[in-house]
């Protein structure tokens, strides 16, 4: 039993919603492009799951949020697919893959032959039991990946109203759940081994007002130790959680946001693999010339920074994606991909963006008792990375403005004075 497609997106999130997106604009013709997923469901806007999903009022759904609406363009349903001639092979996983002879073999065993193919598998959240820790099988303890996972939490939410939530991670994940919890109406502590939330890129002061907010919603943290085990009663319910520094937290539920691993693991030994993800030129091209890859598991060289960087940030996703189909495409009218790294996040009434690198010397700027600063990054004597909170479109358009252009900064008392005036009159 078998398929073959011209192009075939391996993956069914973010990066193949926009990729299905851009082949459509530049003419795919109907047949020729196919799309294998897990998921049982169309591509969709994956933020959404630790934000609007999670409201306990007026939740987003799909088909809501299906891509592409998180850059404010067209939204892919299913129908959308089948009109454009584009088969959609959901609830599939795909369990092995021969570069060789260009096929992929499903879990349902069906081979599937391609001409190209673009790995867009994103990745995993890592679990407790990689860090030694068991029992996060238990009902009451959910990750957040996808869709599943989110109806799962969405569950346990509703069973623990007015309960006890232990977060554990003070990255994305962590932060963003911890924030739909307090408005959910549970009691929210949040316990990561770092001495601030967002450790790898918050300097301690712009995590502090953060901290603060949070504070002032009534979430308690526990820094510099981690969970080592659950307490359940003799009904398997969770009561407690104990931590490394002997702490015992009561809880309800448990949120784990430890980070996530790139889903490779198909392609070890097949292709050229770095910094973790499938190592692609600036077309997003791998160590075989019929395979593309693109988004979280992708290691693409970041022009700016004049070195090769695995980036687990949606608007990367976007753009990396449809890079790859124009290369495809069009290979002679694609350029090398000149990627501005682009983060950002949506707490409570709080939402900051971020461009470039967090290295170098910090420049703080603002307001911090109001809610507007921000901070900029100078290394080796140029810009290299910006950060702003509240900040209005214009704003924020002039700080990613900043950050591609670098320019040099002789005084870092006198970008300081200036702040955002800076980006905005340069
Ligand atoms: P994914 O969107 O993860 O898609 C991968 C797809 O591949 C999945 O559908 C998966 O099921 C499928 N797959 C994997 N292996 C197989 C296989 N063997 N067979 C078949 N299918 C397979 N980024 C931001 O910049 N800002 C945010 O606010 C933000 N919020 C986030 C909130 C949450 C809850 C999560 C989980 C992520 C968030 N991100 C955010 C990160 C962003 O969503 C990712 O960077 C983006 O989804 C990456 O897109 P992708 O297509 O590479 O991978």
């Amino acid at each position: 039993m078998g398929r073959a497609f011209v192009y075939v997106i391996l993956g069914g999130g973010v990066a193949a919603g926009y990729a299905a997106h851009e082949f459509v604009k530049r003419g795919v013709s109907h047949g020729e492009l196919c799309i294998i997923s897990e998921e049982p469901v169309a591509p969709y806007e994956r933020p959404a799951l630790s934000k609007g999903y999670l409201l306990p009022e007026d939740p987003a759904r799909l088909p809501a949020f299906h891509c592409c609406v998180g850059s404010n363009e067209e939204r892919l349903t299913p129908k959308w697919y089948k009109e454009n001639g584009i088969e959609l092979v959901l609830g599939t996983r795909v369990k092995s893959a021969d570069v060789r002879r260009k096929t992929l073999l499903t879990a349902t065993g069906e081979t599937i032959t391609y001409k190209i193919l673009i790995v867009a598998t994103g990745a995993r959240a890592l679990k407790l039991e990689e860090f030694g820790v068991s029992g996060s099988d238990a009902e009451s303890v959910c990750y957040l990946r996808d869709l599943a996972d989110a109806n799962r939490l969405v569950n346990v939410m509703q069973s623990s109203g007015g309960g006890n939530a232990v977060v554990i991670g003070g990255g994305y994940i962590g932060m963003e759940c911890a924030a739909s919890l307090v408005i959910g109406k549970i009691n929210v502590t949040m316990v990561f081994p770092e001495a601030h939330c967002m450790a790898r890129l918050f300097t301690p002061k712009i995590a502090s007002f953060y901290e603060e907010f949070y504070r002032s919603k009534g979430v308690k943290f526990v820094k510099g130790t981690v969970l080592t085990s659950f307490d359940f009663d003799s009904n398997d319910k969770m009561t407690a959680v104990n931590l490394r520094d002997g702490t015992k937290l009561p809880a309800d539920m448990v949120i784990v946001g430890i980070g996530i691993r790139p889903n490779t693991s198909l392609f070890e030994g097949q292709l050229t693999l770095e910094k973790g993800g499938i190592k692609v030129n600036g077309q997003m091209q791998s160590s075989n010339s019929s395979v593309y890859a693109v988004g979280d598991v992708a290691t693409f060289p970041v022009k700016i920074f004049g070195e090769t960087r695995r980036l687990e940030h949606v608007d990367s996703a976007r753009k990396s994606a449809r890079h790859a189909v124009a290369a495809i495409m069009e290979p002679e009218k694609t350029t090398e991909f000149d990627y501005l790294p682009f983060f950002y996040s949506r707490v409570f009434t709080l939402s900051w963006q971020f461009y470039g690198d967090s290295t170098g010397d910090v420049v703080h700027f603002g307001d911090f008792l109001g809610n507007s600063f921000g901070a900029y990054w100078v290394n080796k004597g140029h810009v290299v990375g910006s950060f702003l909170e509240g900040g209005t479109k214009e704003e924020y358009e002039a700080i990613a403005k900043i950050t591609r252009l670098k320019p040099a900064i002789e005084d870092l008392s006198d970008l300081e004075t200036q702040g955002l005036g800076f980006a905005l009159t340069l």
